[in-house]
């Protein structure tokens, strides 16, 4: 196996990130935005944005069934967000490893939820779970138009 071919079959991801109310609240968008950047992913789609309870609830549709989830649409709709779009080779993943364990008590230090956050109800963010559900949850939170293609000046500098 040559190394390029096994770098070619590299696959760029997309994933979509929320500030959740509660981030925008206490005044951690900069700080939050500023993570995924330093990293090294691109920033594809950014907007404050007032979120619709139906939105709310098909975003987190998998939790219907769930105790929490009408507190968690409350929550999520009690505020603007933050909608964004990130693009990178691994990005799901690693954006899940940024943000830390849903229960922020258990996010180790280092991690958004680990360093910002208590308690799993105020959580300050949202990431993609996979590739797929980053494609989903990214359709559903921007029109056609909001997602901007761009080469970042410094991409050379992230990737050889
Ligand atoms: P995530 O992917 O780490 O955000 O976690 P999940 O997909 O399991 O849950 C989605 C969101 O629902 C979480 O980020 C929390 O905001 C909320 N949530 C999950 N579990 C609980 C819970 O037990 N209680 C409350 N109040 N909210 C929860
Ligand atoms: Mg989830």
């Amino acid at each position: 196996f040559l190394p390029h071919l096994v770098a070619s079959l590299e696959q760029v991801e997309e994933t979509y990130i929320m500030v959740k109310p509660d981030g925008v609240q206490r005044g951690l968008v900069g700080e939050i935005i500023s993570r995924f950047e330093k990293k090294g992913f691109k920033l594809t789609g950014l907007k404050l944005f007032q979120c619709p309870k139906e939105l709310a609830e098909e975003h987190y549709k998998d939790l219907k069934a769930r105790p929490f989830f009408p507190k968690l649409i409350n929550y999520i709709t009690s505020g603007p967000v933050v909608c964004m779009a990130w693009e990178g080779v691994g990005v799901v993943a690693s954006a899940r490893k940024l943000i830390g364990s849903t229960d922020p008590l258990q996010a180790e230090p280092g991690t958004i939820r680990g360093d910002l956050a208590v308690q799993t109800g105020r959580n300050v963010v949202h990431g993609s779970d996979s590739p797929e559900n980053g494609k989903r949850e990214i359709a559903l939170w921007f029109k056609e138009g909001e997602i901007c293609q761009w080469t970042p000046a410094l991409a050379s500098w992230f990737r050889e």
